[in-house]
């Protein structure tokens, strides 16, 4: 992945979230506080906004990835801020400091990020969070055939995510505000699997073919 590989990636989920922003916010409505959509696009906006600055030659993959995780951590609100953000400062030190890094250190990247995901929230997958989207796609990931093209594996993997958040529906949220409900919380997807699917799509638009 390039430094440029990953701009685009947030700018694509920027995008996307934004574009979904009224969905996010009505599966949050139902068994939350209603804001996801709302919250993430703000946050995104402003990470948006970093495409835009004049070239930083200072600027490498593991500056930029703090740098999204900083922009997140303070501009998003709720649990999401946090997640997201926490979760890019930490992975970013995995990232080399150049302008590149092979598949095999992005895949690390990545399972390091859903790491720290995992610890910050106290999630574990079936908890009905973004960590059931986010673990078993990383998982998927690390168990594919590793002689495929990592672009093969995923634009499989695009579908996959988007399974993975439907399967939302039928849990009992054990984490963050959803659990309040108890049984109530199934029957609706968890706002937070369904954004985190959204990420996926934007790998695959950005590295996938
Ligand atoms: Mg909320």
């Amino acid at each position: 992945m390039t430094i440029e590989q990953f701009s685009l990636l947030w700018q694509c989920f920027a995008q996307r979230v934004r574009q979904n922003q009224e969905h996010l916010d009505d599966l949050d409505r139902a068994i939350g506080d209603g804001d996801h959509g709302t919250n993430l696009t703000r946050g995104l906006g402003k990470v948006e906004i970093l495409g835009n600055e004049p070239p930083d030659p200072h600027l490498n993959l593991q500056t930029l990835s703090k740098k999204v995780g900083m922009t997140l951590l303070s501009t998003v609100g709720g649990a999401s801020g946090a997640l997201w953000g926490s979760g890019l400062m930490k992975a970013a030190l995995v990232f080399p400091m150049s302008s590149e890094c092979d598949d095999r250190t992005l895949v690390l990247w990545m399972d390091t990020f859903v790491g720290n995901i995992e610890e910050r929230g106290k999630a574990h997958v079936g908890d009905k969070t973004m960590v059931d989207v986010m673990r078993p796609a990383v998982n998927w990931l690390q168990a594919a055939p590793q002689d495929r093209p990592l672009r093969a594996r995923l634009r499989e993997l695009r579908e996959l995510a988007q399974h993975y958040a439907q399967g939302t529906k039928d849990l009992q949220a054990r984490r963050g505000r959803a659990s309040y409900l108890g049984a109530r919380s199934i029957g609706h997807v968890d706002p937070g699997a369904f954004s985190s699917a959204l990420w996926w799509d934007c790998l695959d638009s950005v590295l996938g073919g």
